[in-house]
């Protein structure tokens, strides 16, 4: 079993598809072992896409990820960072596979539905950004 970190992002929450992502990725297998709702700071979502801060885009990104609450996830499934990639689809929702999370919930590049850790390793740095153990609920 793997943990990875999931966002719904504001344009999920805001479009009120939060509980629809929910289900769609319980349906694919994965357990939700933790859950918040946060607001994030301009520090925190800069913090949080720190590797982004040189792009272009970082500034919007970083607005867009403060306009509103997002709800990190922890989920849990076999193959969970790898599976996650595929359930969400590609970045821009114009190229993402038919039945993936961005082509049925993302309006664009940017405002994209939902976000997901791209390896392992990142995985475990995401997930402590927004949870500590004791709020992972563990397997039995
Ligand atoms: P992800 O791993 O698929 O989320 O994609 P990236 O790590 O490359 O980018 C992080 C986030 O930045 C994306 O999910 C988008 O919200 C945003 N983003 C990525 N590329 C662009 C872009 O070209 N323009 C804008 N405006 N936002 C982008």
């Amino acid at each position: 079993m793997e943990q990875t970190l999931a966002i719904l992002k504001p344009d999920s929450y805001a479009n009120g598809n939060a509980g629809k992502i929910l289900a769609h990725l319980e349906a694919e297998g994965f357990t939700i072992r933790g859950l918040r709702v946060v607001h994030l700071t301009e520090a925190q979502a800069g913090a949080f896409y720190a590797v982004h801060s040189e792009r272009p885009f970082f500034g919007s990104l970083v607005e867009f990820m403060t306009s509103g609450p997002c709800i990190p996830v922890a989920l849990e499934r076999e193959n969970a960072v790898k599976g996650l990639r595929e359930v969400m689809g590609a970045t821009n929702p114009a190229e993402a596979a038919e039945g993936t999370i961005r082509k049925l919930y993302a309006a664009n590049i940017e405002n994209n539905a939902i976000h997901g850790s791209d390896s392992p390793e990142n995985a475990a740095i995401e997930l402590a950004f927004f949870f500590s153990s004791s709020d992972l609920i563990a397997a039995r």
